[in-house]
């Protein structure tokens, strides 16, 4: 863990990175945490938080954050509230990946993430309240990728096989790796 490169917070830099990203006219979510993934050498699952959370969340009166980033062994899970617009949840989960890209601390969690309940995702929740700077960069990491104007499509919505998704992969590598 030493040996990671420091956080990224200062504006200057999440603007580099996010004038790096070789993004495409338009995206899904899966494509762009695919990518990310390949990024960062690890598997990103991006879902809306499962119906027994929502539930559980809902009867003890505890609103689930809009987001949520979660290390486990299997990777990193972005879970996300489906109650909302599909401007914000675009915009949550790019905050998320702004978080992970710009290598902010997240919650780990141990169990795998179909093992993920409650109890999980609120301690998870109460751990990603992270220093306002990174916040802040994480905010600016999505209104950046918005401001792109790159379409990025929510999952179930016109998705189709996209032939810029390889090229969008390989460039990632290219230019993170060069
Ligand atoms: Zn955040």
């Amino acid at each position: 863990m030493d040996e990671l490169p420091p956080a990224i917070t200062h504006p200057e830099d999440v603007a580099a990175l996010v004038a790096a990203l070789p993004l495409p006219e338009s995206y899904t979510v899966a494509e762009l945490s695919r990518a990310c993934g390949h990024l960062m050498d690890t598997t990103i699952v991006v879902q809306p938080y499962p119906e027994s959370i929502v539930a559980e969340a809902n009867v003890e009166g505890r609103p689930l954050p809009s987001g949520v980033l979660l290390n486990t062994a299997k990777g990193v899970h972005i879970f996300y509230r489906s109650d909302t617009s599909a401007m914000h949840q675009r915009h949550v989960i790019l905050h998320e990946l702004g978080h992970l890209l710009c290598r902010h601390p997240t919650a780990t969690v141990d169990e795998p993430a179909t093992d993920l309940n409650t109890a999980n995702i609120s301690q998870a929740a109460q751990r990603s309240h992270y220093h306002s700077d990174r916040e802040r960069a994480a905010e600016l990491f999505a209104y950046l990728v918005e401001q792109r104007g790159g379409q990025l499509s929510l999952p179930g919505r016109n998705r189709r096989d996209d032939p810029t998704h390889a090229d969008m992969l390989r460039r990632f590598r290219s230019t993170f790796e060069g």
